[in-house]
């Protein structure tokens, strides 16, 4: 059987995070990094967006400021991000205060799906100069930490220490992974909310502030800003049983490309914290995903603000060249009346965030924006934790977004590194 001192499990940025730590200050360990995907895939490959403040990024459960910053300090200066300029700010800040709301100050970079394509090659360059073994297109599948190895769809490899970090696209793995292992989690909480698509001049601020977060009442908050060269996306779920549905998500390229289409999205979401009788926020997000996969006839929806506020689904013919003045950059998604699929709960929260958003920056709710629907984010498993560094077993460590230490590529590279402690000190 191959043996290796240290198996990272997901190449994403808290995998990075932890086979850098761990081949710097451990040569003599022998590591070994799995992805599933023949490519490394991680996170790092949309947007590229990164965010160096607390508490963006890392769920307050696990990190306090202090901690958050000392490694933040590690990550800004491993990664060298180059931060982005702010500039009127102050106007914006006021105006959001006096209707209830934050205007939350970012230290940010902004590398772009290409640049963020750009960085993955150069730090898994880097890795192997450390002599980190990659095995790329290789699926972890169970393990057995009484024996210490894990199976993979190819063969059976050693361990001395195991971290898993397969991301939120991981999430279900990670979860069968918890069962085998017989460690207790709850995932009862998730963000549930739209994207929204605009052109550039009914959201001006991002010229000032690339990704502004704003935070509403009711736990709203704007999130995922990305603007130039920006596209709304869609990611395939699929549940237990075979059913399909999709997350609208959102990117842009790097302003180096000069392709700019001048429009805007972000995401606007609610998180909802879930309580008995139902426990799991994968399967009531699943559920509401494939709502909207039925209704859409298999795509995520689409509604123009001027249909919503006549209380009118959109049609084919809301986006024409005509008033709605400009297409929207998802195409495979379907025209439809958003208020059909949502919890009029979640829908009430976000429309008032958006009338609020509206008062903060003029624009915003012109009749030609979209809102796309459903954008979910899962990434609450909450398992329970051993010790300060992520270990869930005698041997086993998590990080990342899967496992709830993370929300954010700065926050899992700082959460795989914090496991990554844990493991060299018991080796
Ligand atoms: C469209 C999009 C845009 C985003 N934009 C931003 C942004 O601009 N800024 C930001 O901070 N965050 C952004 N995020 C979130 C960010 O991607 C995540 O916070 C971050 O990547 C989490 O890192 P991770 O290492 O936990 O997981 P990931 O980056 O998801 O990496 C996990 C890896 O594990 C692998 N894996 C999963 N299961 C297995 C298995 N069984 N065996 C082997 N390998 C496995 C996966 O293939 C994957 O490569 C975005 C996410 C999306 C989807």
């Amino acid at each position: 059987m191959d043996a290796y001192d240290v198996i990272i499990v997901g190449s994403g940025p808290a995998g990075m995070g932890a086979a850098f730590e761990i081949a710097q200050k451990r040569p003599d360990l022998s590591i070994l990094i799995l992805d599933r995907e023949k490519y490394s895939t991680g996170g790092m490959r949309n947007d590229c967006k990164m965010n160096f403040t607390y508490p963006i990024g890392f769920p307050q459960e696990y990190w306090n400021e202090e901690t958050a910053a000392e490694y933040l300090d590690d990550v800004t200066e491993f990664l060298a991000p180059s931060i982005l300029e702010k500039s009127n700010i102050e106007i914006y800040k006021k105006r959001a205060e006096r209707l209830g709301c934050t205007l939350v100050d970012i230290r940010q970079s902004h590398l772009g799906t290409d640049g963020g394509l750009l960085l993955i090659k150069q730090l898994l360059k880097r890795l192997e100069e450390l002599h980190v073994t990659l095995s790329l297109g290789e699926m972890m599948v169970s393990v057995n930490d009484e024996k210490r190895y894990i199976s993979t769809d190819t063969r059976d490899i050693s361990y001395k220490k195991l971290l898993i970090a397969p991301g939120r696209k991981g999430f279900h793995f990670l979860q069968m992974m918890l069962q085998s292992l017989s460690v207790p989690f709850v995932d009862n909480i998730v963000d549930i909310g739209i994207r929204v698509e605009t052109r550039i001049e009914h959201y001006p601020i991002v010229k000032d502030y690339y990704d502004p977060k704003f935070y509403f009442d009711e736990k709203v908050r704007t999130f995922c800003t990305n603007s130039g060269d920006a596209h709304v996306v869609k990611e395939k779920y699929t549940t237990a049983r075979g059913d399909t549905w999709y997350s609208v998500n959102g990117h842009a390229y790097s302003a180096e490309r000069n392709k700019a289409n001048g429009l805007v999205n972000f995401a606007i979401l609610k998180t909802v914290k879930l309580t008995e009788p139902l426990a799991s926020g994968q399967a009531y997000a699943e559920n509401l995903g494939l709502q909207a996969a039925l209704l859409g006839g298999g795509r995520p929806l689409m509604q123009r603000v001027g249909d919503f506020r006549l209380g009118s689904r959109s049609k084919d013919s809301s986006f024409n060249s005509d008033y709605f003045n400009f297409a929207p950059s998802l195409k495979d998604c379907c025209p439809s009346d958003i208020s059909l699929a949502m919890p009029s709960k979640i829908l009430r929260v976000i429309w008032k965030g958006m009338k609020n958003l509206d008062t903060i920056v003029p624009g915003i709710l012109h009749p030609s924006t979209i809102m796309y629907y459903p954008e979910i984010k899962l990434y609450a498993n909450k398992p329970v934790y051993l010790d300060d560094n992520f270990r869930v077993t005698g041997n086993v460590f998590l990080a990342g977004d899967g496992a709830g230490t993370s929300r954010g590529i700065t926050a899992a590279w700082a959460s795989g590194m914090r496991a990554s402690r844990g493991m060299i000190s018991t080796l």
